[in-house]
């Protein structure tokens, strides 16, 4: 190698190290399969106000990255494989997005539930359930535009994590619905923290997820805490990552104590470890 050729590539290098832009964003890891996210560049548009984009209806996260905006996308669990469309509006006209959906294989589990009433519930149990699912769907659907998006999360508990979002399950042999988060193993009284910074939206006692805590991060990302031992926070309250929510238990429908983490995005629980990154 000539002395001038080494100099020109010590400087391409020197201009790729540096090249790398002053905030780095923190963006999901991209997978287009039913319970991922897709990152979706948006047509470039005049004005500097972020753009509106929806998905099924339903506003999504829209970033800045570099002079470019992205919608990030959450695809729910029960998506079709195919052809999907994001609508998003430029410069006053309603353009169309398309994205394909591949297909991903989710595993079968078989899980044995001690109280066959959460199992089979009674009329009056259906009655609780069904204003549950009023109150989760409202805590769910939240899209908060104020405050800079947050779209990477910390664990919210130390421990292992199974792997068995999405997956089909049967309680007692009876098919139920699927899985639609992370579940973190930990003892009986382990400190439960946000994951991010967010406002504590809803809390409560349910029929199936037990002492239950949503907390609101803005622009359609709501994370949800389940079967807890312990709640310390109430709705309202403004938390900073790291602040403690509460303690693992085993309340509700469980086969044993251990956190149920889930991650809604524009109103779809997609795989929460796709918000956590690689730098753990
Ligand atoms: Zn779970």
């Amino acid at each position: 190698m000539t002395p001038h050729l080494r100099h020109l590539l010590v400087a391409l290098v020197v201009a790729a190290c540096t090249a790398t832009p002053v905030h780095a964003l923190q963006l999901p890891k991209e997978q287009r399969t039913p319970g991922g996210v897709a990152l979706l560049e948006l047509p470039a548009r005049s004005g500097d106000d972020a753009p509106v984009a929806t998905y099924d209806g339903l506003r999504t996260a829209v970033v800045r990255n570099g002079d470019k905006w992205l919608a990030v996308v959450g695809i729910p669990l029960s998506a079709s494989v195919g052809a999907h469309t994001v609508h998003v509006e430029v410069d006053g006209v309603m353009r169309e997005l398309q994205f394909h959906v591949r297909d991903k294989r989710y595993r079968t589990q078989h899980l044995t539930i001690r109280n066959q009433r959460q199992v089979d519930p009674n009329p009056d149990d259906l009655r609780r359930i069904r204003a549950e699912q009023a109150r989760s769907e409202a805590a769910l659907s939240r899209f908060t535009a104020e405050a800079a998006p947050v779209l990477r999360l910390l664990p919210p508990v130390q421990g292992p994590r199974s792997d068995s979002y999405g997956s089909r399950r049967y309680f007692n042999g009876q098919p139920r619905n699927p899985h639609t988060g992370m579940d973190i193993a930990a003892p009986k009284g382990t400190p439960i923290r946000a994951p991010a910074p967010g406002v504590v939206v809803e809390t409560g006692d349910f029929f199936f997820n037990g002492a239950t805590v949503f907390i609101d991060h803005g622009h359609g990302l709501v994370t949800m805490y389940c079967h807890l031992d312990r709640i310390d926070v109430k709705p309202g309250d403004r938390l900073q990552s790291g602040d403690l929510i509460g303690a693992v238990g085993a309340t509700g429908r469980v086969t044993g104590p251990h956190l149920h983490w889930g991650v809604s995005l524009n109103r779809a629980m997609v795989d929460p470890a796709l918000l956590l990154g690689d730098a753990e």
